[in-house]
């Protein structure tokens, strides 16, 4: 079987571009998706719609809609209304508000599951792309005339397969072994904290409110959520010092929202049950090569960013559907192997990455320095991001993941 794309990795990026690809391209090239876990969205399926919840920016939403998932999820997600933005113990505060800039909400906030779901059953549906699993791809090679993809089914008893494929797409996740078989270093800076995620219920209904606070036990996101057995609920993000997170996931509930409301204050109202926590290693790390002819890496094994700002998967899908806008407008399948295509994808989403991962590395640093004078400056960023209009409107474009995004999927 000669295949014209292989995605490795049917996480929430390889699944969107294969969704992208079998809108236009699928009628012209065979595709394939290969995913270790069961492509079915049912039981069992891959980490990458594990109880985690992700941010949607506008430009994500607009591309689900685009991809014809949007009504699927909207049901199981809630829209961000605001942002209000603070640090412990210190005075001032950043309040974004959406219909400043012209918008009814910055964002939805959605349940990875969900998004599996809604991606997956598109897929089955759509039929245009070949569902490869519960299977692991143990190889890639270079040939002349493309790449071999060499695919272990998850059953013993299935033989493995040499698949020849023009352009292969790498979404296999952060740390991939691939990688490091093809040669590609990450640049890695650890960060040397952990995401610890869980659901809370409030008191209070959170008016699709998200806040981003800083303390001096770390950075957290809480995102409003839809109701939880008639409770208004928020994801939380908390990004704790890795010295400090056996300590916090171990402490009881009743301990655990003492703390958090200590540290968070009323402003959400009153933290009355947390759901299971999970915790994350963070880094930031980068694939020194994104792109071969014949051959491009996506998502967390492309670029992995730190979870506070909520950008990694949006500045994902927009790199998936620039790719596929490029594919797309492909005729032939040797045009899938030119090094022009693989450049041109590059040269559209460099700026895009560089700026993203730029303001969530400098968040990050700023509200985490410790030294006084760097102190004095984040309170005043935090001021000025009020008040200095650019400086504010930049961070709601941010938000909004309004940049890069590839023309075809543009509202
Ligand atoms: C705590 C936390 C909160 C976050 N919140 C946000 C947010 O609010 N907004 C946002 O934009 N981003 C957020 N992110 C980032 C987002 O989760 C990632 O960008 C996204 O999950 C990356 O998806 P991926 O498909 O690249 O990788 P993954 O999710 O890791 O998926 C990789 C897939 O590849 C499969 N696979 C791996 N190896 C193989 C192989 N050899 N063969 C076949 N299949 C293979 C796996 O089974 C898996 O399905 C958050 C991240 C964290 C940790």
């Amino acid at each position: 079987m000669q295949l014209d794309v292989v995605i490795v990795g049917g996480g929430l990026v390889g699944a969107s571009l294969a969704l992208a690809l079998g809108q236009a391209a699928g009628q012209r090239h065979k595709i394939m998706l290969v995913d270790a876990f069961p492509l079915t969205g049912r039981d069992n399926f891959s980490p990458s719609f594990s109880s985690k919840t992700t941010a949607l920016s506008h430009s994500s939403r607009v591309i689900y809609e685009k991809l014809g998932i949007w009504e699927l999820l909207q049901t199981h997600s809630a829209p961000i209304a605001a942002i209000h933005v603070s640090e412990k113990g210190r005075w001032g505060a950043t309040r974004l508000i959406a219909s400043e800039h012209g918008l009814t909400e910055f964002g939805h906030v959605a349940a990875n599951e969900a998004v599996g779901q809604a991606l997956l059953s598109t897929l089955h549906k759509q039929q245009k792309v070949i569902l490869e699993s519960p299977s692991q791809v143990i190889r890639i090679q270079r040939q002349t005339t493309g790449y071999m993809v060499t695919v272990k089914p998850a059953n013993a008893s299935s033989p493995v397969v040499d698949i020849p494929a023009k352009l292969v797409v790498i979404a296999d996740g952060g740390r991939s072994p691939l990688l490091e078989q093809l040669g590609i270093d990450l640049l890695t800076r650890d960060y040397h904290q952990h995401a610890l995620v869980a659901n809370l219920t409030v008191s209070r209904p959170h008016q699709h409110i998200a806040y981003e606070r800083f303390t001096g036990a770390g950075a957290m996101a809480l995102l409003p959520l839809p109701d939880f057995a008639g409770r208004p609920q928020y994801s939380l993000v908390w990004t704790i010092p890795e010295e400090q997170v056996d300590r916090v996931l171990a402490l009881p509930d009743e301990e655990f929202l003492a703390e958090l409301q200590h540290q968070v204050g009323f402003r959400c109202g009153k933290f009355l049950a947390v759901g299971p926590r999970t915790n994350y290693p963070l880094s930031l790390s980068q694939a020194t090569e994104q792109v071969r002819p014949g051959l491009v890496i996506l998502g967390n094994a492309a670029h992995t960013l730190h979870p506070v700002a909520g950008q990694g998967y949006n500045l994902s899908l927009r790199d998936a559907m620039t790719l596929a806008e490029l594919v797309n407008h492909v005729t032939t399948s040797e045009e899938l192997l030119s090094d022009e295509l693989v450049r041109h994808y590059l040269q559209r989403q460099q700026e895009d990455q560089r700026r993203v991962i730029k303001a969530s590395d400098g968040l990050i640093k700023l509200f985490g320095a410790r030294t006084a004078m760097l102190r004095q400056g984040r309170q005043f960023g935090l001021i000025a991001l009020n008040l200095l209009s650019p400086a504010k409107q930049l961070f709601a474009e941010m938000a909004m993941g309004v940049a890069g995004v590839a023309a075809d999927w543009q509202s």
